[in-house]
């Protein structure tokens, strides 16, 4: 398998440290440099890299504080980090492990145990993300799973309901797709879904935007700060996407060609309880979809 190259942060506020541990590290990883706690923020924030060797001693702000607010941030708990530092004794080294380092190494170093620990790490981060990955999404689709899709929603719920701002929420279902596969084959089923991923994936433009596979042959959709007629607008495009595939569907008593339903509803434009209103509102306005002929997108404020 070919992989991009991992990123490691270096940061160490010794000129002579990051040069040399640079050195080693450029032939084989993206390495990116840091002379203090500050700007080894920054830098992990905006480059989210595999890994970070993290001096211990530095002014204004030292390795253990580095290490307790990349942990704090969402956007970099992920990299694993290892101490690099003057403080030999165990009971630093033990310290250093038990704050959540995934490892210590003493200077001086020998170059070789440096990389090969590297390289271990990176391989462990390697691992991780991919299990991670596994447990997040769909295999057929490559959306996010339903497992995903939990979690995603509760968090976005809550946002929602602590903030004010609108949350959307749109159940899509293929239209006659027992027929579609009784017509045409599982496997040609198979392909239509992943088109169909791809599809509405392409549909999406703002980075919290969320499709996932719901079931069989659903797929949901979470819009945060999307209000009623900007999703409504949204789900328009997504409809007008599946068509634009023209996949032919000659058992379809709908149209020549595939189709969906979709319906929808909205956090903001109603007042709903739970997150399991709003679920269910969605998907009563599928099945309204689905009652006045399919094909089409309901959504309303219930009465
Ligand atoms: P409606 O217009 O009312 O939605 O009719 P429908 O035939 O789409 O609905 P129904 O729920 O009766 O059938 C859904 C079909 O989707 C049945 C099932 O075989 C198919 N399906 C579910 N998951 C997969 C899958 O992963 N691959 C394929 N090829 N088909 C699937
Ligand atoms: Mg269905
Ligand atoms: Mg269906």
């Amino acid at each position: 398998m070919n992989h991009e190259p991992q990123k490691v942060l270096v940061a160490d506020d010794d000129a002579m440290n990051r040069q040399v541990l640079a050195e080693l590290l450029k032939p084989e990883y993206t390495v990116l440099l840091a002379k203090n706690g500050e700007q080894a923020l920054e830098r992990a924030q905006r480059h989210a890299p595999d890994l970070v060797l993290l001096d211990v001693m530095m002014p204004d702000m030292d390795g253990y504080e580095v290490l307790r607010r990349l942990r704090a941030d969402p956007h970099t708990a992920a990299s694993a980090v290892i101490f690099v530092s003057g403080m030999d004794r165990p009971e630093d080294e033990a310290n250093g492990l038990m704050m959540g380092a995934a490892d210590y190494i003493a200077k001086p170093f020998n170059a070789t145990v440096v990389m090969a620990r590297v390289a271990l790490h990176l391989q462990l981060v390697r691992q991780r993300r991919m299990l991670e990955r596994l447990a997040n999404i769909d295999g057929l689709t490559e959306l996010a799973n339903r497992r995903r899709f939990d979690e995603v929603y509760a968090t976005e719920w809550q946002r929602a309901r602590t903030t004010g701002a609108p949350l959307s929420l749109a159940l899509l279902d293929v239209d006659a797709f027992k027929q579609y596969n009784d017509r045409y084959g599982h496997p040609a089923g198979d392909r239509v879904l992943r088109a169909l991923a791809r599809a509405v994936t392409a549909c999406l433009r703002r980075p919290a935007d969320l499709a996932a596979r719901y079931g069989g042959e659903e797929v949901v959709l979470l819009l945060p700060d999307t209000d009623a007629v900007q999703a409504r607008a949204l789900m328009d495009q997504v409809g007008s996407a599946v068509a634009a595939l023209q996949i032919p569907h000659a058992a379809s008593h709908v149209a020549s060609t595939l189709t969906v339903s979709i319906g929808g509803a909205t956090l903001g434009a109603s007042a709903f309880e739970t997150a399991e209103d709003l679920f269910a509102a969605a998907d009563r306005h599928l099945y309204q979809a689905k009652q006045d002929g399919r094909n089409r997108v309901v959504w309303r404020a219930p009465a």
